[in-house]
């Protein structure tokens, strides 16, 4: 079944992982953990991603599949850049989403994110933003556009528009960490404390397990992971590639692969 993140992220003890379709691979090996495990997860598809599948693939396949499952999901679309490319997605059943105006002035920022809430709310769907920015490698930003964010702009922004759920900046970055991230783990606790809205954690992978449970304590309730799951299609390929000479076998590893990344994450997903 689909719920919405709002019902997702309520009356979790630590922190709901949030996984990128970022293949059909993936997607598989996700929908059967959830169902093997009866172990709820959030699925989210970035735009990129949802032109790469193809938007009939996800409304005909995908988003049947994750209605009729026994399993808990919530179907999410990751960094939208306009509330028009969410009005979409949401006539085609997805039950969250995030509008990234993170780089946006916080007034425009405010503004559209409101647009976001008006379209998504009657609808019952929920709604991620973002305050500060989480740079890296995905969207070709440079390190030092890194902004951590503070205190004050997240107080603001959730009193202008209050979200279901607030991604920030606090030391993490998208893609793979060029050095070992660190993590503000007293900046999530002072904007958790003044916000009470639940905590997104972008840039998840690489980020050391121990830090992620501290992050979560802190107040993080949603930590999304998809490079992992990326390097894990690569590698079972180059395995598999080296190994066999049947695409059934090569694809047994990059499942394989792909479930030994989601599993690094045992603790978090209370398996
Ligand atoms: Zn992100």
């Amino acid at each position: 079944m689909l719920v919405n993140l709002a019902e997702m992220l309520s009356r979790v003890p630590l922190a709901r992982m949030a996984f990128n379709v970022t293949s059909v691979e993936a997607f598989a090996v996700l929908v059967d953990i959830a169902e093997r495990h009866q172990v709820p997860l959030i699925l989210q598809i970035s735009p990129r991603y949802l032109d790469d599948l193809g938007s009939d693939f996800v409304r005909k396949f995908v988003i049947p599949r994750l209605q009729s499952s026994p399993a808990r999901f919530t179907l999410h679309l990751d960094h939208a850049p306009s509330p028009s490319a969410i009005a979409a997605v949401i006539d085609w059943g997805f039950t969250s989403v995030m509008y990234d105006g993170s780089l946006l002035p916080l007034d425009d920022n405010i503004r559209l994110t409101q647009e976001v809430l008006d379209l998504a709310r009657p609808r019952g769907v929920s709604v991620e933003a973002e305050i500060g920015h989480v740079g890296g490698a995905e969207d070709g930003a440079e390190a030092s556009r890194l902004q951590l964010t503070s205190v004050e702009s997240a107080r603001a922004f959730v009193s202008a528009c209050p979200v279901d759920a607030l991604a920030v900046a606090v030391g993490n970055a998208h893609g793979l960490y060029q050095a070992p991230p660190h993590l503000r783990i007293d900046r999530i606790r002072a904007i958790r404390d003044a916000v009470r809205v639940p905590l997104v954690l972008h840039g998840g992978t690489g980020i050391p397990l121990s830090d992620l449970l501290a992050a979560a304590q802190a107040g993080i309730k949603k930590i999304n992971i998809g490079t992992d799951l990326k390097q894990a299609w690569l590698k079972g390929a180059r395995r598999g590639v080296a190994q066999y000479q049947e695409v059934d076998q090569v694809r047994a590893l990059m499942r394989e692969e792909i479930y030994a990344a989601i599993m690094k994450y045992q603790v978090l997903l209370e398996l």
